[in-house]
């Protein structure tokens, strides 16, 4: 294992300095000025300003241009990073890896889509992944790559950094992803499931609009990632957010992949309208061909997945009552059809408080398909500062409130 990755398993929690707050809170989009920073932390402007002047000579913050403000003196915005470091990161599916390069407040460059086959394997998957995405760095400037980011379609360890008992992934239980990453690229990496991914991308392009959202993936499976106070929430497990085992009246006598019955899963997933509609004689054989029908104002298709749409409806309903979150974002394959969208937005409104639903965003994630590599390259940018604040030494920034310079 190289230094990398043997200490930065650790999360960046540790990290208590007044340097490490205010990237947090820059980061995070909760302040872009030295003046919310000061009013957030509680500290003398002067204190902020050297310890942002110290952030900003390491490159670990900019400070750029000038925002125009409504008729006031124009100040300077502070964001993440030097000005071209970035990220390289994919979002892997079953048979294709979404990839691209990824620059702090998620701006995606040179995104596509290259074939990857999850069921080769990690040994024979990632070699293969890790040249398309060197090459990408090459491209940009390899010197200026600081992290490797994925998103994986199932569950995550966080601290290790690896797969654990996926059920989709034959081969990759307890491969150390992350590890083996960091060994091959030399730059910290991060792992994570798809939707809380997903949930961070949508939340970087658009931190300044919403900062309590959850963001549900529909694809042949469902997972959901939650976002709090601008921080995605894990949970005391990691299983934050996992909804797609929750117990729904009507289906309870339908096995579902997780060894109970009557899961959401069985009556709501892209795998569950394909078993349904082929239930009732209905020529399918993938999601694909449930979109196409549905695109194409099948009413049976169209039926079966608004009926899923109102499962899903009902389930986020709880949810969304009890977190009261600004926006509920749809993402996945189902997610490009309207009667879905349209059962899942109808369902919220009758089944919520008025309070919650008042000016509650409920709409498809505004960045489509890229939201997931978006996400995981914004979470390989983090774990790269929170590196590099380690490796320096956090103490040096850690600056007592009383200190003029
Ligand atoms: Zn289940």
């Amino acid at each position: 294992m190289t230094e990398i990755s043997a200490q930065n398993r650790q999360p960046a929690k540790g990290t208590s300095s007044l340097a490490a707050r205010v990237l947090e809170l820059v980061a995070s989009g909760e302040a872009s000025s030295r003046a919310e920073l000061a009013a957030l932390l509680g500290a003398a402007p002067s204190t902020i300003s050297l310890t942002v002047g110290q952030l900003v000579e390491r490159g670990l913050i900019a400070e750029e241009g000038t925002q125009s403000s409504t008729g006031g003196r124009p100040r300077k915005v502070l964001r993440l990073g030097g000005t071209d470091e970035f990220a390289v990161a994919a979002d892997l599916g079953g048979r294709h890896a979404r990839i691209g390069v990824v620059s702090p407040g998620g701006r995606l460059d040179r995104v596509s889509t290259v074939p990857f086959v999850i069921a080769d394997g990690p040994e024979e998957a990632l070699p293969r992944l890790a040249e398309t995405l060197e090459a990408l760095a090459e491209e940009r400037g390899r010197d200026r790559l600081c992290g490797v980011g994925l998103s994986l379609p199932g569950p995550v360890d966080i601290d290790s950094g690896a797969v654990v008992l996926p059920s989709r992934m034959p081969g990759w239980n307890r491969f150390p992803v992350a590890a083996w990453l960091e060994e091959r690229f030399g730059v910290p990496a991060a792992v994570d499931n798809d939707a809380n991914s997903m949930a961070m991308g949508e939340h970087t392009v658009r931190s300044a609009e919403h900062r309590q959202s959850i963001m549900v993936k529909i694809g042949s499976a469902i997972g959901a990632g939650v976002i709090v106070d601008g921080h995605l929430y894990r949970g005391a497990t990691g299983a934050a957010g996992d909804i797609t085992h929750i117990r729904i009246d009507g289906a309870a006598d339908i096995p579902c992949s997780c060894g109970k019955t009557g899961c959401l899963e069985t009556v709501a997933s892209g795998a569950a309208l394909v078993r349904i509609l082929r239930e009732r004689g209905v020529d399918v054989d993938s999601l694909e061909d449930v979109v196409r029908l549905v695109t194409d104002a099948d009413p049976e298709a169209t039926r079966a997945v608004r009926r899923a749409g109102e499962h899903l409806g009902q389930v986020l309903a709880a949810n969304v009552n009890f977190f009261n979150p600004d926006a509920v974002y749809l993402g996945g394959i189902l997610s490009t059809l309207e009667p879905f969208v349209a059962a899942v937005r109808s369902r919220l409104y009758d089944s919520c408080h008025p309070l919650v639903t008042e000016h509650l965003t409920i709409e498809r994630a505004s960045l489509g398909p890229d939201a997931g590599v978006v996400g995981a390259g914004q979470f390989a940018l983090q774990r790269a500062i929170a590196h590099s604040l380690r490796n320096i030494g956090a103490e040096r920034f850690s600056l007592p409130a009383h200190r003029t310079p």
